[in-house]
């Protein structure tokens, strides 16, 4: 949609073509009375920009590229809305999808049901996908209850590492992006649902409402 936007535009309004090289089109979207936006905006602006401007002002974290970017905590707020920028921090703006995360949104809660879609999702042709998704989504379905072992986070950062590269398309390295940020942006996290102290959701499990969803404005 955003290629065919910008042949659009740039026929239209040649000379304008750089400026409009110059930003990306993006789905914002989080919980909360605020409804989802798609908006056009400058390449580089940061995220906490966005945030504000779309009512998700008190967003913890956010969710990049729909969710083949990755989940990011501390100091999302700073990140850049380009290629090059996000790439950098280990991320990717991929399909233009942002999702604002909120202190009541449990980010172990939205990383397994992320990895459980992405499970779900497989066209189940590699072998390595069928397994690897569905090891993350169980294992990560488990920490959210609370019932996590205690070698799960050494098993799931090993297959974060292990795992990308290792499919014919971009899934299974979605799901293992996921999985590695939140280990980054959230290492105490899971041992938090383990003591049931989790101070998004206190173990609650990620059907009792915190859902992901990411709305079509
Ligand atoms: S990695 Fe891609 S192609 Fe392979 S099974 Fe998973 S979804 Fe299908």
């Amino acid at each position: 949609m955003e290629t065919l936007a910008r042949v659009a535009v740039m026929y239209s309004r040649p000379d304008e073509a750089d400026s409009v090289a110059g930003a990306h089109l993006v789905t914002l979207s989080g919980a909360g009375a605020a409804g989802a936006a798609l908006a056009e905006v400058p390449a580089g602006t940061h995220l906490k920009v966005l945030a504000d401007l779309c009512g998700h002002g008190t967003a913890t974290a956010v969710v990049l590229g729909g969710m083949f970017g990755g989940l990011y905590g501390e100091g999302w707020t700073d990140l850049p809305l380009d290629h090059d920028g996000l790439k950098e921090a280990g991320g990717a703006l991929g399909c233009g999808a942002l999702h604002f995360l909120h202190p009541e949104d449990c980010p172990v809660g939205v990383a397994a049901e992320a990895t459980a879609y992405l499970a779900a999702q497989s066209a189940r042709q590699c072998g390595v996908c069928v397994s690897g998704t569905g090891a993350l989504a169980a294992t990560l379905t488990a920490a959210a209850h609370g019932e996590a072992g205690h070698d799960s986070v050494d098993k799931l950062r090993r297959w974060s590492q292990q795992l990308p590269g290792r499919g014919a398309c971009g899934l299974l390295d979605a799901a293992a992006r996921i999985v590695g940020s939140l280990l980054a942006h959230f290492p105490d996290r899971i041992d938090a649902h383990r003591r049931s102290d989790c101070p998004a959701c206190a173990g609650a499990a990620p059907e009792d409402g915190r859902r992901f969803t990411v709305p079509v404005p």
